[in-house]
């Protein structure tokens, strides 16, 4: 809370002469221990709990910089630094003609400086493994602000607030490898090196930081394990993109309205199988109810991902099951050969795409035929559709399932 953490401010204040960076620390001025509870101090954004759980309108007074143009603010810097891998706005991007109006860009070889995934793509519940790469070991530099609850309700920037020696932050660092402008990560609790796993405060924390920026076109999305997280430790992902997802566009229908009036409702009429989350009291019902879904799934062995949309007034909970298909050899060579990696963006309609052939090439009904092998049968998502159901109403369904996920 920030009175706590400014008090703490004054007394580093004090012992380090209230100048300089903290200098302490092991010397590479990462985001562990070392160097975050060593005086660190960090750009910090309060979220206001009381403005984003009322739903009220946008206060007469706003933050000056409001959330959204400070973070795109802060990535633009880091670009000018030379921190990205490519400069995605000197990407080629194209909308395909078509239905659904699937929206690609091109990063050539984009995966080969990626960090290779280093677990079991059949588990998605995995415990954390400190000896394998984790977002404490990223340099400070990438590190954009802070994302903490404010203790007065105000919303707003606090320039190099410092860090308390008992707390574990939440972060927001830039994503190396940007498909979008403003592509960046949101760690929770990044000291307690939560694995890739949804918990309810987590998921609301997620909710709190698209709901901060306050425009649709800034959408965050989650992946789960065996869905195309490459990095066993918790994180969500949020970017910037002027232009409506096919996911969105698509029509749905209502099948039932569980806890406080959220309605649940199905996609159709797109190659994706999923369900579509909205309503409630308030955001907090909203949320609680699809990170039950989330929880159901990953504790039933079901790779999902789920895209956080409208602000968060709407919630898309997408299922696939192409990691383990590709595993069985059930995938064509040529499908394989362009290597994308279907995760959230690839299932909501944004594509990056790794060869300029495949770019050239492009067309609605070859990125239909590639969801396809994507999602799941119509007969396994009334399957899973059903057991989700009866796990928010509290059936006895709600439990352990199988833990089969072919
Ligand atoms: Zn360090």
């Amino acid at each position: 809370m920030l009175s706590e953490a400014q008090k703490e401010h004054e007394m580093v204040s004090e012992e380090s002469g209230g100048g300089g960076e903290g200098g302490r620390g092991c010397g590479r001025s990462c985001l562990s221990k070392c160097c975050l509870r060593q005086g660190a101090k960090l750009l910090l954004y309060c979220f206001s709990k009381i403005d984003e759980d009322l739903c009220l309108p946008v206060p007469k007074v706003q933050p000056r910089v409001s959330f959204l143009d400070r973070l795109l603010e802060e990535w633009d810097d880091r670009k000018v630094r030379g921190l990205f891998h490519h400069d995605i706005a000197a990407c080629e991007t194209k909308v395909l003609p078509g239905k659904h109006n699937f929206i690609i860009v091109l990063i050539e070889g984009r995966d080969l400086k990626k960090r290779p995934t280093e677990f079991r793509i059949d588990e998605v519940l995995q415990p954390f493994d400190g000896d394998k790469f984790n977002f404490t070991k990223i340099g400070q530099e990438e590190l954009i602000f802070r994302f903490e609850e404010s203790s007065n309700g105000k919303a707003g920037y606090f320039q190099s607030a410092p860090i308390m020696s008992s707390s574990s932050p939440n972060i927001i660092a830039i994503n190396v490898s940007p498909i979008a402008h403003g592509h960046v990560l949101l760690i929770p609790r990044i000291l307690d090196f939560l694995p890739q796993r949804i918990d309810c405060q987590s998921f609301l924390l997620a909710m709190y930081m698209v709901k901060a920026a306050r425009n649709p076109y800034f959408r965050m999305g989650y992946n789960s394990l065996g869905a195309f997280a490459t990095i066993n430790h918790l994180h969500f992902q949020g970017y910037y993109l002027e232009v409506k997802f096919p996911v969105e566009k698509a029509p749905t229908q209502i099948i039932a309205t569980v806890g406080s009036g959220v309605n649940v409702a199905e996609l159709l009429e797109y190659p994706v199988r999923g369900l579509v989350f909205e309503g409630g009291k308030n955001m907090l019902d909203l949320s609680d109810t699809v990170s039950s879904a989330c929880i159901f799934l990953q504790e039933s062995n079901r790779p999902f991902n789920v895209l956080f949309s409208e602000c968060g007034k709407r919630i898309f909970l997408l299922l696939q099951c192409y990691a383990m298909k590709q595993a069985h050899g059930k995938v064509s060579p040529e499908i394989l050969e362009t290597r994308v990696n279907p995760a959230c963006w690839e299932l909501g309609g944004h594509f990056a795409l790794k060869r300029r052939k495949d770019f050239d090439e492009a067309s609605e009904e070859g990125i239909c035929k590639f969801l396809a092998q994507v999602a799941l049968s119509e007969q396994e998502f009334q399957l899973v559709k059903e057991s989700i159901l009866k796990s928010l109403s509290g059936g006895p369904a709600g439990k352990k399932n199988t833990g089969e996920m072919l």
